[in-house]
């Protein structure tokens, strides 16, 4: 295992609190939940299991804490947020290793993250101090206009396990930077991130209360009361669409306000007019970051009949020597799925569109029998019934079918209940704004594999989600607008 030894991931894994952050505090749960490897299926350390009446005790706590951290000022908030990101910076090494353990990414990309993540803190730090409001004269004369912006209130987070730190830090940040405090319920696979960000943001100065984590195995259980008592003000969600919805009804109750980033459906068109360098390198980037398990993954590629088969050839040639290991080994490149019913689900999807008559390229198969590694996959000739072009894959598969018409690729690409991401590649400015116009998704790359950017507004349309994270939309997510009519 190269330079990372096994008393290194001790330290790490020991340095990680274990319990419930509420009010400033760490208190046992009601029970435990183990966290694994996914490399190798061991256990590597044993969390608070938190019960339903502990979700609301964090509840409480937010709710104590709100009036006064939306009274504290603007540069102190950002402040905060800025030390915990040069902290994170500081310690990019702990938390990238901390989630290659706990969720198999290679230790690249984790440090990846760690950057990506951190940059939410140091742009949200930013924009603390730039909530602004307007003044205007009425149409009619008279009537002064004053619109204010005010913190929305307590908010709830839940994030998933694929991004362990950039999916909390998106939403810690411009919350805290609102004038908000958050509870926070990480992902049961992935829980010792956030507890590592709760230690971090308390150095970094966050009074008692702010933010609170609880780490449970009764998602659903402990999240209805929370979603449903009316001092939550605001629900932010990222994971499947299947929980999305059923969390927008549990908000209807009380009308909360609510972001839902959700699943994904990336098509990954290349034109006949693309430079086939970039697009290859671009679909790499789309399908292999994160070993396929993000949102934002190319999910069906859509290539011009033209290119199609040196596409294919040169897709699999890439893909076929990736490194396939424990994302802790030097050199890795694909780490272990998040666990056995992912490998099964990918393996479901591939049988299932072999049975329709796709064809193999390389790849199509488990890895190992330790673990939960499946091997970089590319198929060609996926008929477009095949379960897969309807269904997230989240694993290392590129499905592979082909287009004439420009009007038929871009019909192919929308024809998905989901509206994430999609991208594109041609040389033509002309045909790359005509499809980004009329591609149904909330964003779009053009000549490249990946859009993230603490600066963009990230989020999707249709089945994907509603609201922004990042960019200037980021905060609004948090702030409520407030008008004032005065007579003069
Ligand atoms: P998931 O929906 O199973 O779980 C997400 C979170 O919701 C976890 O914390 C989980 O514990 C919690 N949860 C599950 N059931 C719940 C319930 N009934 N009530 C309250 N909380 C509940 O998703 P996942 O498997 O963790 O993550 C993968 C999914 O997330 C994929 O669909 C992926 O596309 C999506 N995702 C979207 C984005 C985005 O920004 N659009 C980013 C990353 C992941």
């Amino acid at each position: 295992m190269a330079g990372i030894t096994a008393a290194r991931i001790s330290e790490v894994i020991g340095a990680v609190p274990t319990g419930l952050f509420i009010g400033g505090d760490w208190t046992a749960g009601d029970g435990k939940v183990a966290v694994e490897d996914p490399s190798n299926g061991e256990t590597l350390s044993e969390v608070a299991d938190a019960s339903p009446a502990q979700g609301m005790l964090a509840l409480d706590a937010a709710v104590a804490a709100q009036k006064d951290w939306a009274a504290t000022h603007p540069r102190v908030r950002g402040e905060i947020l800025r030390r915990a990101f040069e902290l994170l910076i500081a310690r990019t090494e702990d938390f990238a290793l901390l989630m290659t353990l706990e969720m198999g990414k290679p230790l690249a990309e984790a440090r990846g993250e760690v950057v990506y993540g951190a940059e939410f803190f140091r742009w949200f730090s930013e924009e603390a101090v730039r909530i602004a409001g307007r003044y205007a004269t009425a149409p009619s004369g008279g009537t002064r206009l004053l619109t204010m912006k005010q913190p929305v209130g307590p908010v709830f987070a839940i994030t998933p396990w694929n991004f362990p730190l950039a999916m909390g830090t998106r939403k810690i940040g411009p919350a805290l930077a609102a004038g908000c405090t958050v509870v926070i319920k990480p992902a049961e696979l992935t829980p010792l991130t956030t507890l590592a960000l709760a230690s971090l943001l308390t150095e970094a100065g966050l009074p008692a209360g702010v933010v609170n984590v609880v780490t449970t195995s009764r998602a659903g259980a402990l999240s209805e009361p929370i979603i449903r008592d009316p001092r939550l003000r605001k629900l932010t969600f990222t994971g499947s669409t299947p929980v999305g919805r059923k969390l927008i009804e549990q908000s209807a109750q009380q009308v909360l306000k609510v972001s839902m980033e959700l699943g994904g459906n990336a098509p990954f068109v290349v034109f006949a007019d693309a430079n086939l360098d970039r697009a290859v390198d671009g679909a790499m980037l789309a399908k292999m970051r994160n070993i396929g398990e993000a949102c934002t993954a190319a999910n069906r590629f859509i290539v011009h009949e033209s290119v199609a088969e040196e596409f294919s050839q040169r897709l699999a040639a890439r893909m076929g020597a990736m490194v396939v290991g424990r994302g802790i080994d030097d050199g890795v490149q694909v780490g272990p799925l998040i666990n056995d019913a992912a490998v099964e689900k990918v393996s479901e999807l591939v049988a299932d569109a072999l049975d329709h008559g796709a064809k193999v390229l390389t790849g199509g198969d488990k890895v190992g029998d330790r673990g939960y590694f499946y091997a970089p996959t590319v198929l060609t000739g996926v008929p477009r019934t095949a379960r897969m072009f309807s269904n997230e894959i989240f694993g290392p598969v590129a499905p592979i079918t082909t287009f004439g018409s420009d009007d038929e690729g871009i019909a192919l690409a929308n024809d998905t209940e989901f509206g994430l991401v999609a991208y594109a590649f041609t040389e033509s400015l002309t045909r790359a704004l005509t499809v980004a116009e009329r591609l149904e998704t909330g964003m779009v790359g053009i000549n490249q594999g990946i859009v993230s950017n603490p600066a963009a507004p990230f989020g999707g349309v249709k089945a994907s989600g509603l609201g922004r994270e990042g960019g200037n939309e980021g905060i609004e997510e948090y702030l409520e607008t407030k008008y004032v009519g005065i007579a003069l």
